[in-house]
C-alpha cells in the first residue's frame, strides 16, 4: 500500500516553458535550454510560434485583473523585442517544480544569480520585468497551457486524452511532397 502512495507522488508530469521574446531577441535560446538540460528533463514537443493576442490573453487569464496584465500581453506578443516565442513542453517527474527552481523568481532583480532569471533577466528603466522564461505552476495549469499551445500530433506522444473529429477543412502540404 506505500509503495502505491509513493509511486502516485512519483507520477510524471509536463511543464510549459515559454522562451520569452526578450530571450529570443538577445539570442539566449539556446543558453536557456542549455540551463534547463541540468533538470534531467526530458522535451517531448518544442515549436517556435508568432503569439497573437487572443492566444496570450487565454494564456494569462488568470492575470486579467492585475495593473500589468495589459503590458504583459504587450510583451508575450513581442510589442518590444520579437514577434516569436520558443515553446516547449518538458517532462518528468515534479517537471514543474524543477524548471521553475532553475528559472528564478518572478521578479528578475529578486531571482537568484545562478538562475535563468537571475542571469538574463532585467527590469527596464520604465520597471518592466523583462524575465526571459515562461514555466507553469503546477501539473494542472501545465496541463490546461500545453493544450492551448500544442496539438497533440505537436508532441512525440499523446499525452493527455484526444479525440479524433471529422474535419472538412482544408491543408496545406509541402508541393510535390
Ligand atoms: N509580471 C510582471 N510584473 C509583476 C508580476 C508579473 O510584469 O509584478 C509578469 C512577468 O512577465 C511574469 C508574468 O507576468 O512572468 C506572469 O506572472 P506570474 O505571477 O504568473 O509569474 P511567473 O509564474 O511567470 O513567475
Ligand atoms: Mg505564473
Amino acid at each position: 500500500m506505500e509503495q502505491e502512495v509513493h509511486k502516485e507522488t512519483m507520477k510524471k508530469e509536463q511543464c510549459l516553458v515559454l522562451i520569452k521574446p526578450d530571450a529570443v531577441l538577445k539570442g539566449l535560446t539556446g543558453d536557456i535550454i542549455s540551463d534547463l538540460a541540468a533538470t534531467g528533463l526530458g522535451i517531448v514537443g518544442a515549436k517556435v510560434v508568432e503569439v497573437t493576442r487572443e492566444l496570450a490573453e487565454e494564456h494569462y487569464q488568470h492575470l486579467r485583473e492585475e495593473k500589468f496584465f495589459s503590458e504583459l500581453i504587450d510583451y508575450i506578443t513581442g510589442e518590444f523585442h520579437t514577434r516569436t516565442v520558443v515553446a516547449l513542453v518538458y517532462e518528468g517527474e515534479y517537471a514543474c517544480k524543477k524548471i521553475r527552481d532553475a528559472a528564478g523568481s518572478t521578479n528578475p532583480e529578486e531571482a537568484h544569480p545562478g538562475s535563468i532569471r537571475g542571469k538574463y533577466g532585467r527590469i527596464t528603466s520604465k520597471g518592466r520585468f523583462e524575465n526571459v522564461i515562461h514555466a507553469s505552476e503546477s501539473a494542472k495549469e501545465g496541463e490546461r497551457e500545453i493544450k492551448l499551445w500544442f496539438r497533440p500530433g505537436e508532441l512525440v506522444s499523446a499525452i493527455f486524452e484526444t479525440e479524433t473529429r471529422s474535419m472538412t477543412t482544408k491543408e496545406t502540404f509541402w508541393k510535390g511532397g
